[in-house]
């Protein structure tokens, strides 16, 4: 049992939270029952925790909490992150990006600080007071709601990535048919995957929350944006939490034409010059991306469609060749040169 007394409410007050939330493991004295209200702060007793939330540890934390971390946690920046991540909790949930209480969502506030959603809560109806703040380690420092057991994963991004300010992490149903046979989607198909995405590995699939995992995005994130989590979901890194949302709503769209596209037959794909070009201008946007050293020739050695199929076994979308199918813009020489192939084949095997 933990005894909060009046000198803890006024060291409270000064972190300037709006709410003291505590269980039946603290006994408040009545003299910081005073103290909080003459500050207007809320006193929320809660003796164990509502089915599917675990507030358990709020008194702990705000007891033990640093009160830095608190000023930090509860400051006007951290609130409009807390807003921003709600609001695209809800954007992810409207999408059909999250299941359950699958998907999380993390933003870095300072070198060492996260604010980040948490365990067993539909990430569409978060509100700010749910989210925790959290040091890379995962350990965490202020919020009354538990943080995300993934939020390791998010960890090897931050650390591995100084770039990254955002992770979101959910699993789009679309990504997740290429998750399932641990396959990249192919390139080359659509300018803005190209630009603001690049390329879409697949880390192999590891326990979802341990040290497994995180190990097996560290040496892909600083090279892209968005990672496919084998047999899991996708992860996406940003410069804001919006630009982290944006990495997977383009994946998840891309994805998604990919397998459409499949029931068209025909195959058609960005030249490698042109996709040169594309990679010109998202280095100069500042983005990384693992083929700017690449030339032309590399960046079309393997036609889209047939990588997406060739290896797998499925009913390939590449049109065969066939004769029939010849560009209705052939010249004629094209044409007779065509024919006289054929001829040739078919005298060819007569003759055997
Ligand atoms: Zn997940």
């Amino acid at each position: 049992m933990k005894l909060f007394a009046q000198k803890d409410a006024e060291a409270y007050v000064k972190t300037g939270a709006g709410e003291f939330r505590y269980n039946r493991d603290t006994r408040i004295t009545p003299g910081a029952k005073d103290v909080l209200s003459e500050a207007g702060i809320k006193v929320v007793f809660d003796a164990d925790g509502a089915a599917g939330t675990t507030p358990a540890p709020a008194a702990a934390q705000a007891l033990t909490g640093n009160s830095a971390d608190l000023r930090l946690f509860n400051s006007k920046e951290s609130q409009v992150l807390k807003e921003q991540i709600c609001d695209m909790g809800r954007r992810i949930w409207m999408r059909e990006y999250c299941d359950g209480n699958g998907g999380n969502i993390s933003v870095r506030i300072a070198p060492d600080r996260f604010i980040v959603t948490p365990t067993g809560v539909s990430k569409g109806f978060m509100t700010p007071e749910m989210l925790s703040l959290v040091d890379i380690k995962g350990n965490q420092l202020a919020g009354t709601w538990k943080r995300s057991s993934e939020f390791t994963t998010h960890a090897a991004i931050y650390d591995t990535t100084p770039a990254a300010v955002a992770v979101c992490h959910a699993h789009p149903v679309h990504v997740g048919a290429f998750a399932v046979k641990g396959m990249q989607p192919p390139p080359r198909l659509i300018p803005e995957l190209e630009v603001f995405v690049g390329t879409v590995p697949v880390a192999i699939y590891q326990t979802p929350g341990t040290p497994e995992v995180a190990n097996s995005l560290r040496p892909l994130a600083p090279q892209h944006q968005s990672i496919i989590m084998g047999n899991h979901g996708l992860i996406c890194w940003g410069k804001s939490i919006e630009d982290a949302y944006f990495k997977m709503e383009i994946t998840d769209a891309y994805c998604r034409t990919v397998l459409l596209a499949q029931a068209i037959p025909g195959s058609s794909s960005i030249p490698g010059p042109a996709l040169g070009e594309l990679l010109a201008i998202k280095k100069k946007m500042g983005l990384p991306d693992d083929r700017f050293d690449l030339k032309p020739a590399q960046l079309c050695e393997v036609d889209p469609w047939q990588e997406m199929c060739g290896s797998h076994g499925c009913a390939s979308p590449v049109t065969p060749w066939n004769p029939m199918t010849l560009d209705a813009n052939a010249s004629d020489a094209e044409r007779e040169a065509l024919v006289q192939r054929l001829t040739d084949e078919i005298v060819a095997r007569l003759t055997k």
